[in-house]
C-alpha cells in the first residue's frame, strides 16, 4: 500500500492517506507528549514498541469480536487501517483509582473500583480535554444515541478481555482510554491501545509500567513498555 500525503500529524503519530480512499497508513513516532502537549520529548524505539504492540493488542479484541481499525502491520513503526470519521470523544475506563479522578474528586489513589467507572472527555487540547457527558455529545451532535451506546458497549468488552489478557501477565489494567470511529456506518475502535493510553502496574508490587513514568519523571520509560510486551509475548524484533 502506498503512502501519500500526510493528513493528520498528531502529537505521537503521523496519519498519511493511501491509493485506497479506505485505508490509511499511520506511523508511530519516536515523540512522546504529556500534559496535552506541554511536556514533549523523543524517546528511543518507542514508535517500534507502540506500534508492535498497538497491533498485538487490536489482533486479541478483532479475536474476541471487538470491531477495530487494524487491518494489517507494514513496518516496525507503520500500520494499515481502515480510514474512519473519527468521533472527537475519548472513552476511559478505571478499574483502580488513579491520576484525574484522584485529583478532581479527592478520592483514594490506588482505590479498587467495583464497578468501574466510565468518564468520557472531548478531545481537545486547547480546552485541556474536559470531562462532558451524553447530553453534551448529543446536544452538539458530536455522536448519536446508538453511537454512545456502542462506544460504552465496546469500552466496557475491551475491559474485560483485557484485564484478564494483562492479569495472566501479571499486570493490573488500573484505566485506559479509547477512541473510536465510523467506517461505513459502524462504529469500530480506532486510534491505539499502549502505555502510552493506559495505566499497568505490576500486580505483585503495583509499580508504574506506563506513561505515568514518562509523566512524572520516574525513568526507564520504553524499558518499562517493553517489560509490559515480554510478558504479554508480543514479538518485538
Ligand atoms: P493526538 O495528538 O490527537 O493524540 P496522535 O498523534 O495519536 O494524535 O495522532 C493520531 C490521529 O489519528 C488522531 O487524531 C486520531 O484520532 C486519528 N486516527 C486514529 N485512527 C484513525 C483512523 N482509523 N481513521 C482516521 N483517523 C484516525
Ligand atoms: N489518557 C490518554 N489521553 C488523554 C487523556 C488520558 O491516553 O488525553 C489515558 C491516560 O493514559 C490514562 C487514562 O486515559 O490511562 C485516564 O487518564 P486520566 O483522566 O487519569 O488523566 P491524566 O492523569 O493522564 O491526566
Amino acid at each position: 500500500m502506498e503512502k501519500q500525503q500526510v493528513l493528520v500529524k498528531g502529537k505521537a503519530k503521523t496519519v498519511y492517506a493511501t491509493n485506497d480512499p479506505d485505508k490509511l497508513v499511520i506511523h508511530f513516532r519516536n515523540d512522546t507528549s504529556a500534559f496535552d502537549g506541554e511536556k514533549m520529548e523523543q524517546l528511543d524505539r518507542k514508535g517500534m514498541v507502540n506500534n508492535r504492540f498497538n497491533a498485538f493488542i487490536m489482533q486479541k479484541l478483532q479475536a474476541a469480536g471487538i470491531p477495530t481499525h487494524f487491518e494489517s502491520l507494514l513496518a516496525d513503526d507503520e500500520v494499515l487501517v481502515k480510514k474512519m470519521h473519527m468521533i472527537p470523544v475519548e472513552c476511559v475506563v478505571r478499574n483502580i483509582a488513579a491520576g484525574s479522578i484522584v485529583r478532581r474528586l479527592g478520592v483514594q489513589d490506588g482505590m479498587d473500583l467495583n464497578p468501574p467507572t466510565f468518564e468520557f472527555f472531548l478531545k481537545n487540547d486547547a480546552l485541556h480535554d474536559p470531562m462532558v457527558n451524553e447530553y453534551h455529545i448529543r446536544s452538539f451532535n458530536w455522536a448519536t444515541d446508538a453511537e454512545v451506546a456502542a462506544m460504552k458497549e465496546l469500552t466496557f468488552r475491551v475491559n474485560d478481555i483485557l484485564k484478564k489478557l494483562f492479569a495472566d501477565a501479571g499486570l493490573l489494567l488500573v484505566d485506559y482510554k479509547l477512541e473510536f470511529g465510523r467506517y461505513h456506518g459502524e462504529v469500530m475502535l480506532g486510534d491505539e491501545f499502549s502505555p502510552d493510553g493506559c495505566r499497568l502496574w505490576d500486580a505483585k508490587t503495583r509499580e508504574k509500567l506506563d506513561k505515568d513514568r514518562f509523566r512524572q519523571g520516574l525513568g526507564g520509560v520504553v524499558e518499562a513498555y517493553e517489560e509490559v510486551a515480554r510478558r504479554l509475548g508480543v514479538p518485538l524484533e
